[in-house]
């Protein structure tokens, strides 16, 4: 089992921005009180408040990749505060459950809102242009149609879009029913993921390159990397579904590789073709669909999922390709200038695994296709957790459940496969 993510190509989002030096902070002790391995936003959610709250002690904070190339920095951007899945179909969800949760990713969107602006992190943090979900078959309308009766009981009235909106809208007829989804803000992923990185409090030491290989049974914990050891009374496991190579959650979490690519900036005769407005987000009502953006004058598309392996560039590529040019034939080029694979960690039941795993070592991994706000909220509550405080939020996040067990290779990944394959062939023309 490998012990980080590797990737085939760069983000694209983050090749978008300048050259950043990485932070490799020097350490005066390799003896700490804490440290949080993984610096996506669980990390640093959660080494920004273990830092608040016990001012004047360093927190290690070790990250394998480099800051805006993990997942964290190759997502879409779509700050959501949607119960399950952004494009599951939200019926049957209890309101009582359903509010708990969305308080939660609430308070996630809060918190970094507030962090945004008190240190000003340029990330395109955007909460006016509109984002839907959107449904180009009538079974999906179908069920898009019931999330948003399901979303009327929760008193939530989300706007509707017919076929002729959508097609002035985006500028494509491929769409015939869409109503408002719940994302909150869009922003630039890599961007958002550089900023917080570099807004930390002081007393966080940062290590990138560096990949945690195993991590000692009980505190002190001995952290052995590939830049030598550390030694912490508390470790914070926050490498989403790396935490199994640690021996955390090994049965509870399948890794599924999805797919980015941002075409190049657009002409304004090409931008036009994308429909009447600047910007725009589309969500998959299908689980196995496409994701899709118009912003700072280029296309964004999300797509495609395979269980455990990185597809080729190229293959990737190809797919990708094929998806723009069936919602846009009319375009001159669908050409691409970046494309990329990303890794996410699902659990059989979308629950998330939160919580001390032994005495002094805590964990929040399993974040899903949702994780920027819940991530964040995790990675706080998690440290609050730890640090013996006690709040409403903390009460309903122990509340909520853990990840179900998942059968042992080769039955997980035969089970896997098919079930991808089976939701593509049902998404169809949602792909
Ligand atoms: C293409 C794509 C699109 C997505 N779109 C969205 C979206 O629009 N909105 C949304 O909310 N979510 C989206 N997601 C999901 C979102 O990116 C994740 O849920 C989120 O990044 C989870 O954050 P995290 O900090 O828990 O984990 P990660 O971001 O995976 O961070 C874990 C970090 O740990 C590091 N690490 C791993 N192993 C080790 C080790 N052994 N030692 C040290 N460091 C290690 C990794 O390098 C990584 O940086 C998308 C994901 C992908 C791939």
């Amino acid at each position: 089992m490998q012990n980080a993510p590797s990737y085939k190509s760069p983000s694209g989002w983050n090749a978008l921005l300048p050259q950043r030096r990485n932070r490799e902070d020097e350490t005066t002790t390799r003896r700490f009180r804490t440290a949080v391995i993984g610096a996506g936003y669980t990390g640093l959610a959660a080494a920004r408040r273990l830092a608040e709250l016990a001012p004047g002690e360093e927190v290690l904070l070790l990250e394998s990749s480099t800051i805006g190339e993990g997942a964290s920095g190759r997502n879409s951007g779509f700050l959501l505060v949607n119960p399950g899945e952004p494009s599951a179909n939200a019926a049957g969800f209890a309101k009582e459950w359903a509010t708990r949760q969305m308080g939660l990713v609430e308070a996630g969107l809060d918190w970094l809102r507030a962090l945004v602006s008190e240190h000003s992190i340029d990330c395109d943090w955007d909460e006016n242009t509109p984002a839907i979900t959107a449904a180009a078959t009538p079974a999906v309308e179908k069920s898009v149609r019931q999330t948003r009766e399901t979303y009327r009981a929760w008193d939530l009235d989300p706007e509707e879009y017919s076929r002729p909106e959508l097609s002035r809208m985006l500028g494509t007829e491929y769409y015939r029913y869409a109503i408002r989804s719940l994302t909150r803000a869009l922003v630039q992923p890599a961007a958002l993921h550089r900023g917080l990185a570099d807004t930390l409090p002081a007393a966080v030491r940062l290590r990138e390159n560096t990949t945690v290989r195993s991590l000692g049974d009980s505190a002190p914990f001995l952290i052995q990397t590939n830049r030598g050891e550390f030694v912490a009374d508390r470790v914070f496991v926050t490498n989403n579904l790396h935490a199994r190579s640690l021996g955390i959650a090994r049965n509870r979490m399948i890794g599924i590789y999805t797919y980015g690519a941002l075409t190049p900036q657009l002409d304004d005769d090409q931008l036009a073709l994308l429909g009447a407005e600047d910007a725009w987000g589309v969500l998959p009502g299908h689980r196995m669909g496409t994701t899709m953006r118009k912003t700072k004058r280029r296309l964004l598309i999300r797509s495609g999922d395979s269980y455990e392996k990185e597809l080729g560039t190229a293959d990737a590529r190809r797919m990708l390709t094929q998806l723009y040019r069936r919602r846009f034939p009319r375009m001159r080029s669908h050409e691409f200038e970046h494309v990329w694979g990303g890794l996410t960690a699902i659990t059989h039941n979308d629950n998330y695994f939160f919580g001390q795993v032994k005495p002094g070592m805590y964990a929040s991994v399993g974040c899903g296709g949702a994780g920027v706000l819940r991530g964040t909220i995790q990675g706080k509550l998690l440290a609050e957790h730890a640090s013996g405080l006690r709040s409403s939020l903390l009460r309903d996040r122990l509340e909520l459940g853990t990840p179900t067990w998942l059968p042992p290779e080769p039955f997980r990944r035969i089970g896997a496969t098919l079930q991808i394959a089976f939701e593509q062939w049902q998404a169809g023309r949602e792909r």
